[in-house]
């Protein structure tokens, strides 16, 4: 299999611009779970930037449990995020939800981003596999390692090598927390693979409060990145409010991290 560690001994270093993931340096991926306005998303993208994090994470297509909430501002949202990012010289990292929008989120961003929702969606990770940019794969709500393993084959199987992969946390019996973050996933799929894995400790919790000692527990793991939500007036977030971190609280953990890194031998 092209994603396993048998058919690659080295890591995989996806590179982006002058961005490597999968390398020493741990490589953070911030921003709001959607772009909702142009001011919103240019304060965010100074935070993150400030943050010395590289890229900005925002949804331009959402893909709501419900069909009633706030959907995503489409090609307007995408506009908005490339003008900030480029504004503070970071990436753009957004979801795309079905193959008709592969050409549009082409021209805006740097990374392509299948949701959890889409893990086992084969068309679009065929078409992807076409694709020269990156695709960041979340793992699916109720998928195994084996069967998230298998979505990366299509992609890398069509031709294209830079598959990333994040771990979001899966569905179990505990309702506590919006997920369950399986931390053991990291070590797992850095032995069984090559590929880089991301750790998404916002989605996984779904709990502002459990964010920071998730995201500290997956950089001891040896997560080679992590995602993670913000917004500077969570209460008025038209989604994943109740997740998003506030901007001071989102620079404390970043420093925290920065030891946690050293500690095994790495930089952020
Ligand atoms: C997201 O990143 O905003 C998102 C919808 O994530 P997931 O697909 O992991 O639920
Ligand atoms: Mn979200």
């Amino acid at each position: 299999k092209l994603a396993s560690r048998s058919f690659q001994e080295h890591n995989t270093i996806v590179k982006v611009k002058d961005v490597e993931i999968g390398g020493n340096k741990l490589v953070m991926m911030s921003g709001p779970c959607s772009i909702e306005t142009e001011e919103q998303i240019f304060k965010l993208a100074k935070i993150v930037a400030d943050s010395g994090a590289k890229i900005l994470r925002g949804g331009a297509f959402k893909p709501r449990t419900s069909p009633y909430t706030f959907q995503g501002l489409g090609e307007e949202g995408l506009k908005l995020m490339r003008a900030a990012a480029d504004e503070y010289n970071l990436l753009v990292i957004t979801e795309v939800m079905q193959n008709e929008q592969i050409d549009l989120i082409y021209k805006y961003t740097d990374i392509f981003q299948v949701g959890a929702r889409n893990m086992q969606n084969f068309s679009l990770l065929k078409e992807l596999g076409k694709v020269d940019k990156p695709i960041m794969l979340k793992r699916g709500i109720a998928a195994t390692i084996e069967e998230w393993l298998m979505s990366a084959e299509y992609i890398l199987s069509g031709g294209n090598k830079d598959v990333i992969l994040c771990e979001r946390g899966i569905r179990t019996f505990e309702n506590y927390t919006r997920n369950t973050f399986d931390l053991s996933a990291i070590p797992v799929v850095h032995k069984k693979s090559h590929l880089p894995v991301i750790a998404d400790p916002s989605h996984a919790t779904g709990l502002r409060d459990q964010v920071p000692p998730m995201a500290r527990a997956a950089v001891a793991a040896g997560a080679d990145g992590l995602m993670i939500e913000i917004h500077h007036d969570p209460e008025k977030a038209l989604s994943d409010g109740p997740q998003a971190l506030l901007p001071e609280t989102y620079l404390k953990l970043m420093d925290e991290l920065q030891n946690i890194a050293e500690a095994i031998g790495r930089t952020l």
